[in-house]
């Protein structure tokens, strides 16, 4: 076969073992899995309503331009319809972007310690991914632009960060955006802002009106808890929409998707709930890295990054024969931490006694 170099650089498709696997492998009756950043408390009962009430043919495609769920975003967010970009999850958004970009000759900077997906993408279409290392879990901005040069082509920013959960403060992220040349287009990944409460989290809506390089992408699949449904959007000013569409299959977003998603905005009080319930569990771990000594980032995300001495695979394998699954840091680049997304009160109080078992 004639693969891309760039296929045979990456590593064969790896599926995860399921729920139902590890209670055979373990002989557990109950798996609390705390390991994809996933909503604890599930959806809006507005979203199973809409579902159960659909009543369309699935014979039919899927409106491409998602027109309700556009006007519904363009509404919540307050930005024109044209400055929208659905994708089948952030996940499609960023092939899109990268599939648009990248490529042979040119060159993308990401942090490590970062969201995966933009090192595969740019990696898939043959660019060079420049890593600038992480500062304790932040992004070391001054780093990031002092790695753009002529070639750079896309700048990848995570906030709240993806295992870290640090967040950039409005302030910070202006001057950084500030900075970058106009021809390179800045990702803002707040996959995870639904959740970020801190005062100083930039809250970008319409910031594209002021940097016309940026793109914000937003995603269907944490707070709003659809990871399923696989819904995602991207607000950017008009004219990197219209260079951004070609890239996007015809009809990347499935009719219950947007559906869904139209139901899940107009229940904002399900969100203000997760929000403050999300709280309330990171209070839980936050008190119990403080009684243990375990060390932590403090989180802007529905999840907490702890960094222990022991691998991080040890501890990992530890909790799942108990039957509580995280997320170790290994992937990430960070050997000896695990992350652990915030759960219901009573799965979180779970995940930390097995947690105190491993210390
Ligand atoms: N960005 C970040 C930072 C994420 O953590 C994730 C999900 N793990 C995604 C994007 C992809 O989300 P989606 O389900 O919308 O594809």
């Amino acid at each position: 076969m004639k693969w891309n170099k760039a296929v045979l650089s990456l590593k064969p498709y790896q599926p995860g073992k399921s729920t139902d696997e590890v209670k055979r492998q373990y002989g557990l009756e109950k798996i609390v899995k705390l390991a994809s950043n996933e909503n604890p408390f599930g959806c809006s009962e507005q979203v199973k309503k809409s579902i159960q009430e659909f009543s369309n043919s699935f014979a039919i495609y899927p409106d491409g331009y998602a027109t309700v769920l556009r006007s519904a975003v363009a509404k919540h967010t307050g930005v024109k319809e044209t400055e929208l970009i659905f994708g089948n999850g952030s996940d499609e958004n960023i092939q899109i972007i990268s599939r648009s970009l990248l490529g042979p000759g040119k060159n993308t900077v990401a942090a490590t310690g970062t969201f995966s997906q933009y090192r595969h993408n740019a990696t898939l279409e043959g660019a060079e991914v420049r890593e600038v290392p992480h500062v304790d879990g932040d992004h070391d901005l001054d780093a990031m632009l002092a790695a753009i040069d002529e070639n750079t082509a896309v700048v990848w920013v995570c906030t709240p960060n993806n295992p870290t959960g640090k967040y950039i403060p409005e302030q910070k992220l202006r001057s950084f955006l500030d900075q970058v040349p106009e021809d390179v287009l800045v990702v803002l990944d707040e996959a995870y802002s639904e959740y970020a409460v801190a005062e100083d989290y930039p809250r970008t809506n319409h910031w594209h009106n002021t940097y016309k390089n940026i793109i914000v992408l937003r995603t269907f699949s944490k707070a709003y808890g659809l990871a399923s449904l696989r819904v995602g959007y991207g607000i950017a000013c008009e004219e990197i929409i219209q260079r951004l569409e070609p890239s996007r299959e015809p009809f990347n977003v499935n009719t219950l998707g947007q559906v869904a998603a139209v139901a899940a905005l107009s229940d904002q009080e399900f969100l203000e709930t997760c929000r403050a319930e999300n709280r309330k569990g990171m209070e839980q771990y936050y008190q119990f890295c403080e009684q243990e000594n375990v060390s932590y980032y403090p989180s802007q995300g529905n999840f907490i990054f702890l960094h222990f001495e022991q691998d991080a695979d040890e501890i990992f394998q530890y909790l799942l024969k108990r039957g509580f699954i995280a997320r170790s840091g290994k992937s990430f680049g960070f050997p000896t931490s695990l992350r652990v997304t915030v759960g219901s009160q009573e799965e979180n109080a779970g995940m930390i006694e097995a947690i105190k078992g491993f210390l």
